[in-house]
């Protein structure tokens, strides 16, 4: 049977490019095309007359990791004894030798990669050979041999991405797939777009280009085939579309159209600081998502009703290893001070699926959205939870601490985090440390079977937060992440609102605040249907905030209540579309 293949897009490397739109914007500069591979190191390819440059980096790099298996030397022999500290020296000789060195400066000029993805095909290499051998020894030998190439790679990679660019400019990246390594490769204020062939519009790649601002485009088949290093894009992350090689008269128009679009955002940002209460009074609390402290400069706190989730995995995602206790109150407690007494909400650690740890070895899963991941791993190694929980308790004092458990999908779950929850925090009182009176546990509520065990779990809990990336996964079978079902990814399908509808019935009988924290209530639109449905608040990517509490100013709640009344019956994610864009225009026609 012949298996469907993606659409090809056309040859020309000049010309429009239809594809998704899934973060808002628009950019004009220079294309970076990388290609990253399954691990977390970046390919990229090079130019042939930038071969000699590559081979530089990579001697910078051994150097550079010769100094540091120097350092590590100095202080192991301080700690352990200098006898333990000679491994480092040994390893600094394997650095020197030639032919490893020929190996890799070969791969960078044959095959025009960077020095970091040579670097990775020589541990590989080593690795692979460990596999064929017999013996222990002999394999931590060979294990050892490699060893020291990762420090050349650790050094590649950190210090040296940035001036690796061919530009002094900040570039738009290009890749095959939208994930968060693709996103995260470079600092932000390089950082022009990101367009790439696959990706799915909820996918977290996809929430990270959202929260960071950055217009964002997917499916764009045979996109990379059609670019070269250095090409002029433009990005266009509203309506979907990239040109290649814009005509002067296209960047023009561009241009104007940039323009226009700035001069409406600074209107509407003009009123940000007001609150979003309809003209008959109803409010909506409009909150923020966060992925990491950075994240906290770049909104006015006056703007928004406090943090909705603030995703602590990607601090844990930045780091080489895990965050000590200490690391994470520091984080917490700044994240805290920052918001200055709002409401923060953060969540539990949820990592795994495509949010993998470098350092933590998690099971290659052939169904890894309905595998180990969020509250599954941490029940499991507790120490993880008893830690961040620690950290979480001690910061609880400076400001309105919240706590979020990811992927509940049982009462026991929401028992168990109680119970260590409770552990805990009388185990620091005992210790002498002090954690606020109240501390607000709230479950995410994204897995079906929470949403059928809604009426127990809501006894148990302090507020809920749909998370609606996921819960359109589960509800619908279509997995978030896959390129090949993305069109049957819809968050409007009618299920999806009656789901909305029965957390928020729920919710209210049981005088439980809800919220929606995923990606979907950053349509201004769909936060007008949640507060007509009976939301009390949302969270979205900081950018997102003017627009919806412009929308909900220029509102009436009846209308609202009404526009919930239409959807609900609507049968077709299209008539849902079809009622949710009748509402934007008229809150529009209202202003
Ligand atoms: C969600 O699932 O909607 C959510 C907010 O969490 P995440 O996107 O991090 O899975
Ligand atoms: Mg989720």
């Amino acid at each position: 049977m012949a298996f469907p293949q993606p659409i090809p897009g056309p040859r020309a490397a000049r010309g429009k490019v239809q594809g998704i739109a899934v973060a808002p914007g628009l950019a004009l500069g220079p294309v970076h095309i990388v290609l990253t591979g399954p691990a977390d190191v970046p390919t990229w390819s090079v130019k042939r007359e930038d071969v000699p440059l590559e081979i530089g980096r990579l001697a910078a790099a051994l150097n550079a990791a010769a100094e540091r298996l120097e350092e590590r030397q100095r202080v192991v022999a301080t700690t352990a004894g200098a006898k333990d500290a000679e491994i480092f020296a040994v390893q600094r000789t394997i650095l020197k030798d030639p032919h490893a060195m020929s190996d890799v400066e070969r791969m960078i000029s044959e095959q025009r990669i960077n020095a970091e993805a040579a670097v990775k095909l020589l541990i590989e290499r080593y690795q692979e050979a460990l596999g064929k051998l017999e013996g222990a020894n002999v394999r931590s030998f060979a294990s050892d041999v490699s060893d020291p190439w990762r420090y050349v790679l650790d050094v590649l990679l950190e210090r040296d991405r940035e001036q690796a660019l061919l530009t002094e400019q900040p570039v738009i990246i290009a890749a095959a797939e939208l994930t968060p390594a693709v996103v995260t490769f470079l600092a932000r204020s390089r950082l022009l777009a990101v367009v790439a062939e696959t990706g799915g519009r909820f996918s977290h790649g996809a929430v990270l280009a959202r929260s960071l601002g950055l217009p964002c485009v997917v499916g764009l088949p045979n996109l990379l085939a059609r670019l070269e290093q250095g090409m002029t894009l433009t990005v266009d992350g509203d309506h979907g579309f990239v040109l290649l090689a814009p005509t002067d008269a296209d960047v023009k128009e561009f241009l104007e159209r940039k323009r226009s679009r700035e001069g409406r955002r600074e209107s509407v940002r003009a009123e940000a600081g007001r609150p979003a209460t309809t003209q008959d009074g109803h409010s909506l609390r409009v909150q923020v998502n966060v992925e990491s402290v950075r994240d906290l400069d770049t909104f006015e706190l006056s703007h928004t009703d406090g943090i909705g989730l603030f995703r602590t995995e990607f601090l844990y995602l930045e780091r080489n290893e895990f965050p000590s206790e200490e690391e994470q109150y520091r984080l917490y407690r700044r994240v805290l001070e920052r918001m200055s007494g709002r409401p923060t909400t953060l969540r539990l650690l949820d990592i795994g699926g495509d949010k993998a740890l470098p350092y933590f070895q998690t099971p290659s899963e052939a169904n890894p959205a309905l595998g180990w991941r969020g509250i599954r791993i941490t029940l499991r190694w507790r120490d993880l939870l008893r830690v961040q929980l620690r950290a979480l308790l001690r910061a609880s004092t400076a400001g309105d601490l919240r706590i979020l458990m990811p992927m509940i999908s049982s009462i026991e779950e929401v028992r168990e985090v109680h119970q260590l929850f409770d552990e805990i925090r009388a185990h620091l009182g005992a210790q002498g440390y002090t954690t606020a009176d109240d501390v607000p546990v709230g479950a995410m509520i994204e897995v079906p079977s929470a949403l059928l065990e809604l009426e127990r779990i809501v006894r148990e809990v302090d507020f809920v937060s749909v998370g609606t990336n996921d819960l359109v996964q589960y509800l619908l079978a279509v997995d978030r992440d896959n390129p090949w079902v993305s069109g049957l990814y819809e968050p409007h399908h009618p299920a999806i609102v009656r789901a909305l509808q029965h957390v928020a019935d729920v919710a209210r009988k049981a005088g439980k605040s809800c919220s929606v924290c995923g990606e979907i209530a950053s349509d201004p639109a769909v936060a007008l249907l949640l507060l007509g449905l009976g939301y009390d608040s949302i969270s979205v990517a900081p950018q997102f905030v003017p627009e919806i509490k412009y929308a909900v100013r220029h509102s009436h709640h009846g209308e609202l209540v009404q526009l919930a009344r239409d959807a609900l019956a609507q049968d077709t994610a299209a008539g849902v579309r079809a009622q949710l864009e009748q509402a934007g225009r008229r809150s529009l026609s209202n202003s």
